[in-house]
C-alpha cells in the first residue's frame, strides 16, 4: 500500500474531508452539466428537424459542456477563478452577476453544497473501499439527473444509457452487486415501467411517464441488482403520490400536469445505494422471514 492510501484508510477524517471538497468541486460542474445538457439535446433536435425539413444547416457556434467558458447569460461577463468556487463564490457576489446585477439562481450553490454533502454521506458510509467511487459516480448521476428532470422534464439518454452500461460493467468486477443481479436489475426495472407505460396508455390514451423513467429504473437494476427493485418502485411511487396529492391540494400543481418521476426514482435508488440491504433485511425479519 502507498503511502497516501495508508494515510486515507486509517485517517478517516481526513479522507472525508477530501471527498467531501471533491464533492463540492463536483457538483460545481453538474450545475454546467443540468444548464446545458438540456440546451445541447435542443440544439440538435432543431437541427434535425431542419434537416428533415431540407432546409441548409444553420451555422452554430460550438456550444458544449466545456465551451464556451462559463459567463453571465444576461451580460456575458466571463465567470472569474474565485467567484468560481463552489458555493464560496456564490457568496462572494452575494448571488448576482458583478457586471449586470442579475441575479444567479439559489440552485447554484445549493447543488454544490447538496453534492457535497451528500458525498460526504457516501464516503461515511462506504469508508476507504472500492465500493466509494462508485457510489460517489452513481450519486451524482442521479444527483444530475433529478434536476434536470426537474426542471424539463427530461432524463437525457447520454446521462442514463451510459450509467446502466457502467452499471453493468462494475457488475463484471463485480464492485457493488454480482453480474446475475445486475443483468436481471437491468432487464427487470426496464420492463416493469415499460409495461406500465403500455397498460397505461391504453386504458388512459395519455402517458403517464416519460421514457426515460424505464431508462433510469434499469440504470438502478444495474448497480444495485433486482432485488432493490421492489423497494425503490414503492418508495418513489409512494412518496411521489404524496407530494403530488399535497402539492394539488395547495394548489401549486395544476389538474392533469404530471410531476416528474425521475426526481422520485433517483431519491428512493441512492436510499437503497446505501442502505438498501438493511432495508430488505428488516423488512423480511418483519414478516417473519
Ligand atoms: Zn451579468
Amino acid at each position: 500500500m502507498s503511502e497516501l492510501s495508508l494515510l486515507l484508510s486509517t485517517q478517516p477524517v481526513l479522507l472525508y474531508t477530501l471527498v467531501a471538497l471533491l464533492g463540492l468541486i463536483v457538483g460545481s460542474f453538474l450545475n454546467v452539466v443540468i444548464h446545458r445538457l438540456p440546451l445541447m439535446l435542443e440544439r440538435a433536435w432543431a437541427a434535425e428537424c431542419a434537416e428533415l425539413r431540407g432546409e441548409p444547416p444553420a451555422a452554430q457556434e460550438r456550444f458544449d459542456l466545456l465551451w464556451p467558458p462559463s459567463h453571465c447569460p444576461a451580460c456575458e461577463r466571463p465567470v472569474r477563478p474565485l467567484e468560481n468556487l463552489p458555493v464560496l463564490g456564490w457568496l462572494w457576489l452575494r448571488g448576482r452577476c458583478a457586471g449586470c446585477g442579475t441575479p444567479i439562481p439559489l440552485r447554484y450553490p445549493l447543488i454544490e453544497a447538496g453534492c457535497g454533502l451528500l458525498s460526504l454521506v457516501v464516503v461515511w458510509r462506504f469508508g476507504w473501499s472500492l465500493q466509494t467511487p462508485a457510489a460517489l459516480a452513481l450519486t451524482w448521476l442521479l444527483l444530475a439527473l433529478a434536476v434536470i428532470d426537474l426542471r424539463t422534464f427530461l432524463l437525457p439518454d447520454a446521462l442514463t444509457l451510459p450509467g446502466l452500461w457502467a452499471g453493468l460493467a462494475l457488475a463484471l468486477v463485480p464492485v457493488l452487486v454480482p453480474l446475475r443481479d445486475a443483468v436481471i436489475g437491468a432487464m427487470a426495472g426496464f420492463l416493469v415501467l415499460w409495461s406500465v407505460y403500455h397498460v397505461f396508455r391504453l386504458l388512459t390514451g395519455r402517458e403517464g411517464m416519460g421514457r426515460g423513467d424505464f431508462k433510469l429504473l434499469a440504470l438502478l437494476g444495474a448497480w444495485l441488482g433486482w432485488a432493490q427493485l421492489p423497494f425503490v418502485l414503492l418508495a418513489s411511487a409512494g412518496v411521489g403520490a404524496v407530494i403530488g396529492i399535497l402539492l394539488r391540494v395547495a394548489g401549486q400543481l395544476d389538474a392533469g400536469r404530471p410531476l416528474p418521476f425521475g426526481p422520485f426514482l433517483a431519491a428512493a435508488g441512492w436510499i437503497a445505494l446505501l442502505w438498501g440491504q438493511e432495508l430488505t433485511t428488516a423488512y423480511l425479519r418483519s414478516v417473519g422471514l
